[in-house]
């Protein structure tokens, strides 16, 4: 008998084995893949998620496999003009990295392994067990065929979007949204590029940063309506969309695709509930958004750490678990909402609403507020704080007066 079986052994599912462990619960970590092994993702870990891992004490061991920082200096290129800046207030500005999943994956699970939690890779949860209408185990299969079935006072679904736990207890959905984008990416060498790039084009963003190996990741995104299209001549369509960043182009055609393109038809926008009786969500499995604003990962961090938190309260008879995940719920709502509602935005690819392009016009020449910009948008610092009126009037109007001084043109429009 287990406290926990965590099914899913990725960004969700090993932190919150590791996380259990390390408090001194048993848990089973299961999951059907092997590692190192990848998965169809981008891996752009932003400083806040690199924070996390820093308090897990694993950033330097990810640090030392060979990978440089990004978000030191990184680029937002809107089409007129390039933001260029940090985010000072997340992992003590040492930045993010871009790690390939074969790497960050396998160092998750290993930190599970290490902290107490018995993984078992290519097993296969096929059923959940119920007794009196709650999940008190799971039925599963090895490689080998070889079918068991193990107890747990919990079990915890880090199963990804297509959660076999989810559907099982039939997890309420709520909120949802249609998939709008699609994406392909592949990996370079020979890129001159220190640092993440982002190019926000109409119907089309392109991006790349390095990556483990030397290799830097490119990826383009275009409405989903597009995936067929784009995936009958990837090349041919990838070109057109970094013609529209052409100094970011010039710099890819001079590298070589050393890997295949991997394609994406879209991720759907939910949220579940993410608890019931004897059984919990973590991760994609409870709250998924496009990739677009590459939120996936850190959520994934966070979302793990303060389920933990409140399956330790409730598991421990601290309090009642049920009132403790319901609160759990609120809270992750709460938080990843306006990022879910940005995201879901900027997935879009329309063009940007003019107060927005007359703000980043106004950030130009000021480096703290696009630093603090370049915070809010990828999720250090809270959307709804940068996003205030008042803020936003405090930096175009700061940028007026800055404008009228020196010459009394505007320099506000983007045309
Ligand atoms: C194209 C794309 C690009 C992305 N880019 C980024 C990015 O740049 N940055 C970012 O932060 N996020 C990004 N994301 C999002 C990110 O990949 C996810 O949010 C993140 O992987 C969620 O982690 P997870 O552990 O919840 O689920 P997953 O990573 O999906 O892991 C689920 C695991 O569960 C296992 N599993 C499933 N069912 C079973 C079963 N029945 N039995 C046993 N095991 C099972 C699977 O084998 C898998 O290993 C991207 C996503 C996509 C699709």
């Amino acid at each position: 008998m287990y406290d926990a079986i965590v099914v899913g052994a990725r960004c969700a599912g090993s932190p919150t084995a590791m996380l259990l462990a390390r408090k001194g619960y048993k848990v089973l970590l299961a999951d059907r893949a092997r590692f190192p092994s990848d998965t169809i993702s981008t891996h752009i870990l932003w400083p806040h998620g690199a924070e996390a891992l820093a308090r897990w004490g694993l950033l330097d061991a990810l640090a030392a496999t060979g990978l440089p920082p990004i978000c030191r200096r990184m680029t937002v290129d809107v089409g007129p003009f390039a933001l260029h800046g940090t985010i000072p207030g997340a992992n003590h500005g040492r930045g993010g990295f871009c790690p390939r999943r074969t790497v960050l994956d396998s160092l998750l699970v290993n930190a599970a392994a290490q902290s107490g939690a018995e993984v078992r890779e290519s097993f296969t949860v096929d059923e959940l067990l119920f007794a009196d209408g709650a999940v008190v185990g799971i039925r599963g299969r090895s490689d080998r065929g070889n079918q068991v079935e193990e107890r747990a006072r919990i079990v915890i679904g880090a199963d990804g979007v297509h959660s076999f736990v989810a559907a099982a207890v039939r997890a309420p959905e709520y909120d949802t949204r249609p998939i709008v984008v699609c994406g392909f990416y592949s990996y370079f060498s020979g890129v001159e590029q220190d640092d993440i790039e982002l190019y926000l084009r109409e119907r089309c963003a392109v991006g790349g940063a390095p990556t483990h190996g030397g290799l830097h990741l490119v990826m383009v995104n275009w409405p989903a309506r597009r995936f067929a299209e784009v995936r009958a001549d990837v090349d041919a369509h990838v070109g057109q969309a970094l013609a529209l960043a052409p100094d970011f182009a010039a710099r890819v055609s001079r590298g070589t695709r050393e890997e295949r393109w991997y394609g994406i038809a879209g991720v759907p926008g939910y949220f579940r509930k993410p608890y019931g009786a004897g059984w919990a969500l973590v991760g994609d499995a409870g709250y998924c958004k496009d990739p677009i604003t590459a939120q996936g990962i850190s959520d994934s961090f966070l979302d793990a750490e303060r389920l933990v938190e409140a399956l330790d309260a409730g598991l421990s008879g601290r309090g009642a678990l049920e009132d403790l995940l319901a609160t759990h719920e609120a809270a992750r709502n709460e938080r990843v909402r306006p990022m879910y509602e940005f995201t879901n935005e900027t997935a879009m690819l329309e063009p940007l609403p003019l107060p927005l392009q007359e703000l980043l016009a106004a950030l130009r020449d000021n480096q703290p507020a696009t630093d603090a910009y370049l915070s809010a948008i990828t999720g250090a610092t809270p959307l709804p704080e940068f996003m205030s009126e008042e803020n936003l009037a405090k930096i175009v109007g700061a940028a007026r007066a800055g404008t009228r001084a020196q010459d009394g043109s505007s320099r506000y429009a983007i045309t």
